[in-house]
C-alpha cells in the first residue's frame, strides 16, 4: 500500500475539484456548435417561410393579371359583336348576337367577382408577409445578440480553462508521480471520472457503501493510500473537528 501524507490527500482533493470544474467547462464548450446550429436553423426556417409567402403573392398576382386580360379580351369580343349587330339581316341573327353579347357580359362579371376575391387574397397575403418580415427582423436581432453572448461565454470559458490548466500544473508539480499515476488510473475507470471520495461514518461518498471497520480505523490515520473495496475510488477521511469552515 503506497504511503500518502495528509498534505498529499488534500492536494488530490484539490486536483479532483480542478478536473471536475474543467470537465464542466469542456462539455459546455462542446455544446456550443449545437447551440449555434439551432439558432441558424431557426433563422433559415424563417427565410424559407418569407420566400414561400412571396411566391404565393407572385402566383396570386399572376392569376389576377390572367383574369384581367380575359376581361379585356371579352370586352373586345363585345365590341365586335356590337359592330356585327349593325349589319345583321334577320331578327333571328339579331337575337343571337344580342345573346352572344349578354353571355360574354355575364362571363366578365363572373371573372370580375373572382378578381375581387383575388384582390382580397393578395391583400391578406401581403399583410401576413409584412408581419412575418417584422418577426424575421426581430429574430435576426435576437440571433445576433445570442451569438454575441455565446461568443463572450466561450471566451470566458476558455480563460477559466486556461486558469484551471495552470492551477492543475501547480498542483500536480507538488504530487509524487506514483500517487498521480494511481489517481489517473482510478479516474479512467470511473464512469463519472471521480477518482477520490471522502468516507463519512464508514460510508464511501462515491458509492454510498460501507467500508470494512478495520479499514475505516486505518483510514483515520491518514497515512496510507486506500481504495474503496466496492467502487475502487481512492478514499480519505476528514476529521470533522479539524475541517476548516
Ligand atoms: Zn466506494
Amino acid at each position: 500500500m503506497p504511503k500518502i501524507t495528509e498534505e498529499q490527500i488534500v492536494t488530490l482533493v484539490k486536483l479532483q475539484k480542478i478536473d471536475i470544474e474543467a470537465q464542466k467547462l469542456e462539455s459546455f464548450l462542446k455544446g456550443i456548435p449545437d447551440r449555434i446550429e439551432i439558432l441558424d436553423e431557426r433563422l433559415g426556417k424563417f427565410v424559407h417561410e418569407v420566400e414561400d409567402d412571396e411566391k404565393v403573392i407572385v402566383e396570386l398576382n399572376k392569376k389576377y393579371r390572367t383574369y384581367e386580360s380575359d376581361v379585356q379580351m371579352n370586352l373586345g369580343k363585345i365590341q365586335k359583336s356590337h359592330v356585327k349587330l349593325r349589319s345583321v339581316k334577320t331578327n333571328k341573327e339579331y337575337q343571337s348576337s344580342l345573346k352572344e353579347i349578354e353571355d360574354i357580359k355575364l362571363k366578365n362579371s363572373k371573372i370580375e367577382d373572382e378578381m375581387l376575391e383575388y384582390l382580397e387574397q393578395i391583400e391578406r397575403a401581403e399583410k401576413d408577409l409584412n408581419q412575418r418580415k417584422q418577426s424575421y427582423a426581430k429574430i435576426v436581432d435576437d440571433t445576433t445578440l445570442e451569438k454575441d453572448s455565446i461568443k463572450q461565454e466561450t471566451e470566458q470559458c476558455k480563460q477559466k480553462l486556461a486558469q484551471l490548466e495552470s492551477d492543475r500544473n501547480a498542483v500536480t508539480d507538488t504530487l509524487d508521480s506514483q500517487i498521480l499515476d494511481i489517481f489517473y488510473r482510478v479516474k479512467a475507470k470511473q464512469p463519472d471520472a471521480v477518482a477520490i471520495s471522502e468516507v463519512k461514518n464508514s460510508v464511501c461518498q462515491g458509492c454510498n457503501l460501507n467500508i470494512p471497520p478495520q479499514m475505516f480505523i486505518e483510514l483515520q490515520h491518514r497515512n496510507s493510500l486506500k481504495n474503496c473495496p466496492s467502487c475502487a475510488r481512492i478514499i480519505y477521511w476528514e476529521d470533522q473537528n479539524k475541517r476548516p469552515e
